[in-house]
């Protein structure tokens, strides 16, 4: 018998959660609280792309899907967990080169998925850009990793490599309980339309033998 084990890879949103330097913190304002008024109601204030989030191309080719455009096929499917916590700065050709690619939606996993995340870290591990032309060679169609941004400043060099090809990023995963394998991948932008980046729930499915 199998059964399905989940694996949740979001991050948590709310007021403590380290987003983009340039960026306000989100605020969940608590406009109305029980018991004094009938229900609890609450106004959220935050960026497109506070905490486990998509980018869209939209968010540098303004002719290009928004988030609400990206097919499920890219949101949805089997996908491998790349373990590279061995990388101490940055991940290179040589460091993805040791791993066998074999799906089209590819997770990195590094230290940052054990970043205590309490402020922005700006020597994360990032990509290096013949990292990132790499990944595009080898046919991935969505690209998660587990900080801010896969580069460490905002200049979008590997923004530009992989949404001017309409490759679906994901940022802010939480790898620590992901393992170096195979997953089914659910991750669904809430469905705002015509904008750059989207919040989503990101869980890893696995089928596990009773
Ligand atoms: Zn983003």
């Amino acid at each position: 018998m199998k059964k399905t084990n989940i694996i949740d890879i979001s991050m948590d949103l709310n007021a403590k959660t380290i987003v983009w330097t340039a960026d306000p913190p989100p605020n969940l304002k608590p406009i109305l609280r029980k018991p004094k008024d009938e229900c609890n109601f609450t106004w959220l204030d935050f960026g497109s792309h506070a905490g486990t989030h998509i980018d869209a191309p939209y968010y540098l080719y303004s002719k290009k899907w928004t988030t609400d455009k990206i097919p499920f096929a890219r949101l949805m499917g089997a996908c491998q967990v790349l373990d590279l916590t061995d990388v101490s700065n940055t991940i290179t050709v040589q460091a993805l080169k040791r791993h066998a690619i074999t799906r089209r939606i590819i997770l990195l996993k590094t230290k940052n998925s054990y970043d205590p995340m309490k402020k922005y870290n700006p020597q994360h591990v990032d990509l290096s850009p013949e990292g990132a032309d790499y990944l595009v060679k080898k046919g991935v169609l969505t690209l998660g990793y587990d900080y801010q941004s896969f580069e460490r400043e905002g200049k979008n060099i590997l923004h530009r490599i992989f949404l001017s090809r309409s490759i679906t990023l994901i940022d802010n995963l939480r790898l620590k309980h992901a393992r170096e394998k195979e997953y089914f991948l659910i991750c669904l932008p809430i469905k705002v339309t015509g904008i750059d980046g989207a919040p989503a729930r990101a869980i890893l499915l696995e089928q596990c033998r009773l």
